[in-house]
């Protein structure tokens, strides 16, 4: 049984290591781009990022209308993938795509 899945737009795609589902994420994907500041981000983990890491939650709600439900399940999400995922990894497979 994969243990992560894709999640964007109700995407189903699953995998057994989030490091291939971040992969997928940015590569099997369009684009995001960020709401607060208009930067284009890969969308999942690193838009998730983005906006926690470069901007306030106040910022994030304000700009997505999103409630705190929303704020603590993207938190949560980060939190899971950033004690699993090896990022070196995942930016070296990226830098070897195409
Ligand atoms: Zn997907
Ligand atoms: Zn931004």
């Amino acid at each position: 049984m994969p243990r992560w899945t894709c999640g964007i737009d109700g995407c189903d795609a699953a995998f057994d290591d989030v490091e291939s589902a971040i992969v997928h994420q940015t590569n099997g994907h369009q684009r995001h781009e960020c709401k607060v500041c208009g930067t284009i981000v890969p969308d999942g983990y690193f838009a998730i990022r983005h906006a926690f890491d470069e901007h306030t939650r106040a910022e994030f709600v304000r700009a997505y209308d999103a409630d705190s439900a929303a704020v603590r399940r993207r938190e949560g999400i980060k939190r899971d993938i950033e004690r699993e995922a090896d990022l070196q990894r995942v930016v070296d497979q990226l830098d070897r795509s195409p």
